[in-house]
């Protein structure tokens, strides 16, 4: 029975590379895919998927009133042997288009690859990835590194001159030059906002 996987990483471990080679892999074996991105992105007017080694696929822009099931569902017909469904920067997600994602797998035997941020830059958790590790059946980390040498989980966002910022929009995403990815220690000195967390009230939320 298809499935939906959750691929998550920290910034710029390679997300979008991954995902185009497993596109690859279906179409070469002849099974098709589609491909998804959030039409907010800067890819925005030129709607594919790059990745930073040169590799591009084509991809559908969606927004947050987008439904992916009724989308897919509509196109499957015309697509033969259509098998994998796959979305990048899958943490912009709502928590409706992560379900229609589920059912997608379910009633139409589609199997659906999202790849995704766990947590922005302040170390709050995203819409789409929340509900993409309570309900995805497969979860795989995408591993990277932080300047220290230990296993990078967080994302550090930093503006024009170089510094770590404390708070924003989540929605500005980008390349290398505006976030890099740290371990939990390395963010907790840089950004510190989870240290902040620790220090709330009981039954302040
Ligand atoms: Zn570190």
């Amino acid at each position: 029975m298809a499935k939906t996987y959750f691929y998550f990483s920290a910034m710029n471990a390679g997300k979008s590379t991954t995902l185009l080679q497993s596109s690859h892999n279906y179409k070469e074996r002849g099974m098709e895919t589609l491909l998804f991105a959030p039409a907010f992105d800067d890819r925005f007017g030129d709607p594919a998927i790059y990745s930073r080694i040169g590799l591009k696929q084509e991809a559908i822009l969606f927004d947050k009133n987008f439904n992916l099931f009724n989308f897919v569902e509509s196109k499957k017909e015309n697509i033969d042997n259509l098998r994998c469904i796959l979305i990048d920067e899958a943490h912009f997600l709502t928590k409706a288009q992560v379900a229609q994602i589920i059912i997608i797998t379910k009633k139409l035997g589609i199997a659906v690859l999202c790849y995704g941020l766990r947590s922005d830059f302040i170390g709050e958790p995203f819409e789409g990835s929340k509900y993409l590790l309570a309900w995805a059946e497969e979860i795989t980390e995408i591993k990277t590194i932080c300047h220290c040498g230990s296993k990078a989980t967080m994302n550090v966002r930093i503006d024009s001159a170089g510094n770590p910022v404390k708070s924003g929009s989540k929605v500005q995403i980008g390349g290398n030059e505006s976030y890099y990815s740290v371990c939990m220690k390395h963010f907790i000195e840089e950004v510190g906002s989870i240290q902040e967390y620790a220090l709330e009230p009981i039954g302040a939320h």
